[in-house]
């Protein structure tokens, strides 16, 4: 039996694992996927305290050993189901894992675009990660849609690969971050395409181009060789839906102290209903979420 279960080995979930070994607490932490969430796509991280300029991988190779060092058990399993009662049951597809208090930290996934042939197309032009499949289109026309700080990191990114890239966005102001928008206007080769959302894709065996509407209805076709969809993500809380409150959204509901409505169970990192979700509050979530984890045990 362990005394801390903490779903999902991000940013927020592995630095729950070493506040909670730090605590002498037995910890496993189970991860569907690779270790390090949604950061391993980024290229540079600039705005984490102390560590400008590191890359979303090697950050989270860190932390993962960092977790491994204090003691944490890793496994990848992938959870399916978390049981509530005298003891929790962390359920995953190989086995049934009893502890007695459980940390939910599985972040988010990329939220589609909803256009038809979308999914049929995917690795067949379209990517919902610039860093990993940017590479494939060096030399090519890409298209990234989003206003975000993800489909402006990932223009940039694309930017130095590609020859042109348009970034396709519904509104004509941005989301992300001032900075990144200067650096956007100052590419030579990137071209907006605002006040526009992506209507059709036209194929053959691989994207051949995408269908832009503007807000007038005037539709034209852009010749791409790959679209990086960027349009926010889904909090991954389905397996979680029977266990805690999710808002409409599919968040968690918990305040800034971790806590769900159920004892013994907290909610940490983007996966929590909160408003500002940087890779900095998904691992102040994971300290507040073990601490408090602590604090139950030694109720
Ligand atoms: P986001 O901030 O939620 O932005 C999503 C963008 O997609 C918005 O511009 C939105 O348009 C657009 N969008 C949503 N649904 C759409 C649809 N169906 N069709 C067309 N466009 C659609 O998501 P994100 O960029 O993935 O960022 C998520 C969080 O991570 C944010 O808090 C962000 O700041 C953070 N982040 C931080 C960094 C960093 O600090 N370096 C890097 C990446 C991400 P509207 O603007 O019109 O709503």
């Amino acid at each position: 039996m362990y005394d801390i279960i903490i779903v999902g080995a991000g940013p927020a979930g592995l630095t729950a694992a070493i506040y909670a070994c730090r605590a002498a607490k037995s910890v496993l932490v189970l991860e569907a996927a690779a270790y390090g969430g949604q950061i391993i796509n980024t290229p540079d991280i600039e705005n984490y305290p102390v560590a400008p300029h590191i890359s979303g991988f090697a950050f989270a190779t860190k932390l993962y050993e960092q977790a491994k060092a204090l003691g944490a058990e890793i496994r990848f399993e992938k959870v399916t189901d978390v049981l509530d009662g005298a003891e929790k049951q962390v359920v995953t597809s190989k086995e049934v894992y009893p502890c007695r208090a459980v940390i939910l930290a599985t972040g988010s996934v990329p939220r589609k675009l909803g256009v038809k042939g979308e999914t049929e197309l995917v690795g067949k032009g379209i990517s919902y990660c610039a860093t990993c499949d940017g590479a494939f289109f060096r030399g090519r026309t890409v298209a990234v849609v989003g206003g975000g700080n993800t489909a402006l990191e990932d223009a940039l990114y694309l930017s130095d690969l590609a020859e042109k890239v348009y970034l396709i966005h519904r509104r004509d102001a941005f989301r992300a971050d001032g900075g990144s928008v200067e650096k956007i206007r100052a590419r030579g080769n990137i071209e907006l395409v605002l006040n526009s959302t992506v209507t059709a894709l036209s194929a053959d065996s691989r994207l051949q181009g995408v269908t832009v509407t503007d807000r007038a209805g005037e539709s034209r076709t852009l010749a791409v060789n790959g679209l990086f969809v960027a349009v926010g993500r889904i909090p991954a809380n389905r397996a979680f839906e029977k266990l805690v409150a999710l808002d409409d959204a599919g968040y968690a509901v918990a305040g800034e102290d971790c806590r769900t409505g159920v004892p013994g169970v907290f909610v940490a990192g983007d996966n929590r209903t909160k408003d500002v979700r940087q890779l900095v509050t998904a691992a102040a979530d994971g300290a507040v979420a073990a601490t408090a984890a602590v604090k139950y045990l030694e109720a």
